[in-house]
């Protein structure tokens, strides 16, 4: 049988947000455990650049998760791999396992684990994935170079990488279900001034197409005319949203009707020990910048939760 683990803090994901709770914990002398299913960083590492984190002008998003990792390591932090499977609230210590058999026993938990992102659920999206359907511009778009791409979403995401996308690619095609982005406006701006990208609104993908090699185009339906359509493209980016990745914490009764995290603005859940930050927890806004600030809370109340305990 796996041998059990024992820490102060087991921190469940690697992301802006869990790094820097880790930081924080493991800087007040505390043993913390960082513990994510692949590379730290987090969606920094499907993300091209960013232009919106205090103290750069702009930095790549992997190049950032590495010097976040540094920073969070440098007090001891150990870190592991391992996909969390469950949960489970003993009172005083919390138990956390993972998808490997491993056992990890903590005083208190910090639930860091993020979002994913939405599939769009037409035919031909898992047929064609790999093939052409991509979910992150920054491992594929060099596979486009001079190619036609479609973005598909309105919001930060599509616009930022549908950007990042026309460095690459001919032309890019964001394809907007309804009539208007609800990207940030500085971000609009900047992409309606790029001469390689078109929007056109009020569609949607009802499949995805191609051949037996890769994608060849899209499907569409105009919301506002009812007409059907078809684009030919070469490869499609699609940004439609995200959801909260909290399969394993569903049975603490600390999630929203929707499955994100309820915490109180101390990032502490109704579960005594246990913590929430960043894109997974209930929040009006999930930036770089709020998730390091749940973090830095989270790893300051972690602190005062554990010294507290008998
Ligand atoms: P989002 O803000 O939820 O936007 C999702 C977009 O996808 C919306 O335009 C939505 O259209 C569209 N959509 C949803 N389902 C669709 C479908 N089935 N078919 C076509 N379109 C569909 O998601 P996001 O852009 O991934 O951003 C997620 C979070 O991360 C947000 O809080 C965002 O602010 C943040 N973020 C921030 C930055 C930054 O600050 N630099 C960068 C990236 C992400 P409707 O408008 O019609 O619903």
């Amino acid at each position: 049988m796996a041998e059990e683990k024992h820490y102060d803090v087991v921190v469940i994901g690697a992301g802006p947000g869990g790094l820097t709770a880790a930081m924080y914990a493991s800087r007040a002398n505390l043993s913390v455990l960082i513990l994510d299913r692949g590379i730290y960083g987090g969606n920094l590492n499907n993300t091209a650049t960013i232009e919106n984190y205090t103290g750069f002008k702009n930095v790549k998003g992997p190049d950032l998760a590495k010097k976040m990792y540094e920073g969070a390591t440098q007090f001891g932090a150990q870190y592991a791999y391992g996909t969390v499977t469950k949960l489970e609230d003993q009172g005083q210590t919390k138990e956390v396992t993972t998808d490997m058999g491993d056992t990890f026993i903590a005083k208190a938990v910090v639930i860091a684990t993020g979002s994913g992102q939405r599939h769009l659920n037409v035919p031909g999206e898992e047929e064609f994935s790999g093939k052409g359907v991509s979910y992150c511009a920054v491992c594929d778009g060099a596979f486009f170079k001079g190619l036609h791409l479609i973005v598909v979403g309105g919001g930060d995401s599509a616009v930022e990488e549908g950007m990042y996308l026309t460095q690459l690619a001919s032309k890019v095609t964001v394809l907007v279900r309804s009539n208007k982005l609800r990207a940030q406006p500085m971000m609009q701006e900047e992409a309606k001034q790029n001469q390689k990208m078109e929007f056109i609104f009020n569609t949607s993908i009802t499949e995805i197409v191609g051949n037996k090699v890769k994608v060849t185009g899209v499907k569409t339906h105009n919301n506002q005319t009812g007409e059907d359509g078809e684009m030919a493209a070469d490869g499609i980016f699609i940004y439609v949203g995200s959801y909260p990745m909290t399969k394993p914490f569903q049975n603490l009764g600390i999630l929203d009707d929707q499955g994100w995290v309820k915490t109180d603005n101390l990032m502490k859940t109704k579960v005594p020990g246990i913590f929430a930050i960043g894109d997974v927890r209930e929040t009006p806004l999930r930036q770089i910048a709020t998730a390091v600030g749940d973090g830095a809370i989270a790893g300051q109340q972690v602190y005062q939760y554990v010294s507290g305990l008998k």
